[in-house]
């Protein structure tokens, strides 16, 4: 991969050494150009007008859509625009129609945004079985299938904590799920950017993701949504299509009506989503408009559609092993590093693992490491509990960690700076 021609794309990082890209990545100029291009443009509404600009406008956006969903390898699902991983999940939390004493299975590793959704749903009478990680965030798949009975609707689980950096097994989790006739969900906001993701493989159904953290403008996010035949899935599967129908009290809603993806009921009501509207009720269309109530985010959904050009044209295998190199590197560094400890998979464990590396230095804060790393050396690096405070209570890190996540533009040299001046951290502290 030639890094250097990569970091051409993005001028920020001249005087800056960027290692907070879990949290949000940093945008290179095609994605930038991408969106400036609809705003002089071809700026229109999409989905409404018919004159040729609106056209333009609207099929660069259906393209980004495919592009999308090809990307993960579910041209035959849905892909609709959110504006993030939260709301992703919480439109599958709030489309799926519960009933009291249906049970939902996760694990201590997630992001609140994984979490707390299904929380909320305790309120109408729903489980949560939370399966706890080890140390390493490994989480054990005999105690994934104990936890799953026969009222278990729903298993929702990260792809990358990122946390702990360490990579969960979806294929296996997928697989259970699948044998189980059981629904899944995939938080990939943390994998997707950085390596290879194939709903196929995985069996998910449901793929949740953070344009914003693959490159991506902030307030684009994905939720892919698995295009099922009817009857074919399981009892899961029938029974959820059934109560679709209560749980909207819509009469004129067609019954045999499919959307364009497993039985999931849109988040908002409103213009553009609509097929047709009666006295009492409406029917909403098929794909992903009917889940794109009101004028959706267009600029960020056609950015994201350039960040995926953007990464398809250099090969996400090509990312994921430039990361995966300097994170070895930056693993083995650490390691050395005396009064330094890596929370998560280190160097030498056997753990599979992608580029967030957790650690913290014996008397000092995790704030007040990111605040030296800034100050001394424009070091950007995430401190604190990471959106994980259950994870963060159950590993007894009270204070959270230092976070350093790496992408494709970053480089070995910018590795040994901070190594550099994580041991004199470390001396002084
Ligand atoms: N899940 C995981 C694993 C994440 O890392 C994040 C972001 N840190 C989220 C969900 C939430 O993403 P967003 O803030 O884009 O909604």
């Amino acid at each position: 991969m030639k890094v250097q021609e990569i970091r051409s794309d993005f001028p920020i990082l001249d005087d800056l050494i960027y290692l907070d890209s879990a949290a949000t990545s940093l945008t290179p100029e095609p994605v930038l150009e991408a969106v400036l291009s609809y705003y002089r443009s071809y700026r229109a509404n999409v989905g409404r007008g018919v004159y040729r600009q609106a056209q333009i406008a609207d099929q660069r956006y259906r393209d980004a859509h495919l592009k999308v969903a090809g990307f993960v390898g579910g041209e035959d699902g849905t892909a609709v625009f959110t504006r993030n991983t939260t709301e992703s999940i919480n439109l599958v939390a709030r489309g799926l129609d519960w009933k009291r004493g249906d049970r939902i299975v996760t694990t201590l590793l997630e992001h609140h945004s994984n979490l707390l959704p299904w929380m909320r749903l305790k309120e109408v009478g729903i489980d949560l079985e939370v399966i706890a990680p080890d140390k390493m965030g490994r989480i054990d798949l005999a105690d994934l299938e104990r936890a799953i009975n026969k009222k278990t609707r729903l298993v929702a689980m990260s792809h990358l904590s990122n946390a702990l950096g360490t990579i969960l097994p979806a294929r296996e989790v997928g697989r259970i799920c699948r044998e189980r006739g059981v629904l899944f969900l995939l938080d990939a906001a943390q994998s997707l950017p950085h390596m290879a993701v194939n709903v196929k493989d995985i069996d998910c159904d449901f793929l949740c993701f953070s344009g914003h953290k693959m490159l991506g403008p902030t307030g684009s996010g994905v939720l892919w949504i698995r295009e099922l035949e009817d009857g074919k899935r399981n009892g899961e599967q029938r029974r959820a299509k059934g109560q679709r129908m209560s749980s909207h009290a819509s009469k004129n809603q067609d019954s045999g009506k499919k959307l364009g993806g497993t039985e999931l009921a849109p988040l908002l009501a409103g213009g553009g989503m609509v097929e047709d509207v009666f006295d009492d009720g409406f029917t909403f269309k098929r794909g992903y408009e009917g889940y794109e109530a009101g004028t959706p985010d267009i600029s960020a959904g056609i950015g994201l559609g350039a960040a995926v050009d953007y990464l398809a044209r250099i090969g996400i295998d090509e990312v994921h092993d430039h990361e995966m190199s300097l994170t070895r590197r930056l693993l083995k560094g650490l390691d050395g590093i005396g009064g330094l400890e890596v929370y998560g998979p280190g160097a030498d464990s056997p753990v599979e693992r992608g580029g967030v590396v957790s650690f913290g230095i014996e008397g000092l804060l995790p704030h007040e490491i990111a605040l030296m790393l800034d100050q001394a050396s424009n070091i950007c690096i995430r401190s604190g509990h990471h959106c994980c405070i259950p994870l963060m209570r159950h590993l007894g890190l009270k204070h959270g960690t230092a976070r350093a996540s790496l992408y494709l533009y970053n480089t070995d040299e910018e590795i040994e700076k901070l190594l550099g001046n994580l041991e004199q951290i470390a001396r002084m502290a």
